[in-house]
Formats: structure tokens, sequence, C-alpha cells
């Protein structure tokens, strides 16, 4: 079964990164790997939109993760964009089976409310399975509680479950071989 690396780059909670890693192995059946943290991702800095262009950070990732590991998905908690978005949650390079999610725009601070750990890591394990989903080959889902909808805001994410449906599921199923984790009873509909 090959390993699913986890690169924190810069400030990433090693308690949150560690944390992902159980729920995503219980929900993807594949064993993750926390790896060791990477340095702030400056190479991607744009000076004039002040913010960290994704496909580079991607690339990134593609370097460093491990020799025969089925995929790697980066954490950062910076603001990111991409080639057609101004700002972008996260990012997949499908052909490279590897992932990019950025905490800065799940964080309740950045909307103004007080912090809080436990909707943060809410909010990063959907965009995680959503990321780490499209790189085994899932699409966009027009089901608006399923993890594979496409969100544009916050409200989107917080409105959306951390599951596939069943659809999603049974493509799932088709892609990587084995269902995901959850027991079927536990699936959308
Ligand atoms: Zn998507
Ligand atoms: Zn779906």
């Amino acid at each position: 079964m090959p390993t699913i690396d986890i690169f924190p780059m810069g400030q990433i909670d090693d308690f949150l990164a560690y944390r992902l890693a159980c729920c995503l192995e219980e929900r993807f059946l594949f064993k993750f790997q926390v790896q060791r943290t990477q340095p702030f991702p400056r190479f991607a800095y744009n000076n004039i939109k002040k913010q960290y262009f994704a496909p580079a950070i991607l690339k990134k990732t593609k370097n460093i993760r491990s020799e025969g590991s089925g995929y790697a998905i980066g954490l950062v908690d910076v603001d990111i964009y991409g080639i057609s978005n101004n700002f972008i949650i996260g990012e997949t390079n499908v052909s490279d089976g590897v992932a990019l999610v950025s905490l800065c725009r799940l964080k309740p601070d950045f909307y103004g409310h007080s912090s809080d750990d436990d909707v943060l890591f809410q909010r990063a394990l959907k965009e995680c399975i959503h990321e780490l989903s499209h790189a085994m080959g899932l699409k966009h889902c027009y089901n608006r509680i399923c993890v594979m909808h496409y969100s544009t805001n916050i409200f989107d994410i917080d409105k959306k479950r951390n599951l596939l449906c069943s659809e999603c599921l049974r493509r799932m199923k088709e892609k990587v071989g084995h269902p995901q984790g959850k027991k079927a009873d536990d699936t959308l509909s």
C-alpha cells in the first residue's frame, strides 16, 4: 500500500498536521506520513499580488516527496493564488498526484472571528479530502453537501460535510480499488 506524504510548510501546527494524518488515514485507507516541516515557501511569493503562487508550491511538493509515495499533500498557512483565480484554498496537480491546501482562509480569524482550532481543523479536513480525492481522479460534484462540491467561499465549505456522496464514493472505489474507510451507512445519498 503506497504511503501519502504530508508536508507542513512554514508555520503549521504539529498537532493539526498529525490530527489530519490520523483522520485522513482512517478515511482513505492509505498510510499517511507527516514529513519534516519544510521552510516557508518564500520562492512562490508574488510581490505585486502579495500572495503565493500555488503551482510553484505544488512543483516543490512533487520534488520533495519520498520515493514510492502514492500521493503528497502540502500544507501552508499563506494566502495562495492559481493561474486563473485571485485566491484559492487548495489546488491539485492530478498528473503528478500532488495536492496543496492553504489554511490562511480557513482560519476564523481571517473573517474577523476569534480563532477556533476545531473549526479550523474541520475545514482543513474537508479541503484535504477534497484535494486528495482530486489527486485520485475525482471531479467536482453537484451535491452541495458532498465534500467534492466546488466551494467558492467559506460558507460553502462550512455547509458541506467531510464525506463523499454515494456517487463519488462509487467513483472513488473505481479509481483506487477500495472504498473510503467510512461505513456505507455514513455516506451521503
Ligand atoms: Zn476542487
Ligand atoms: Zn459527490
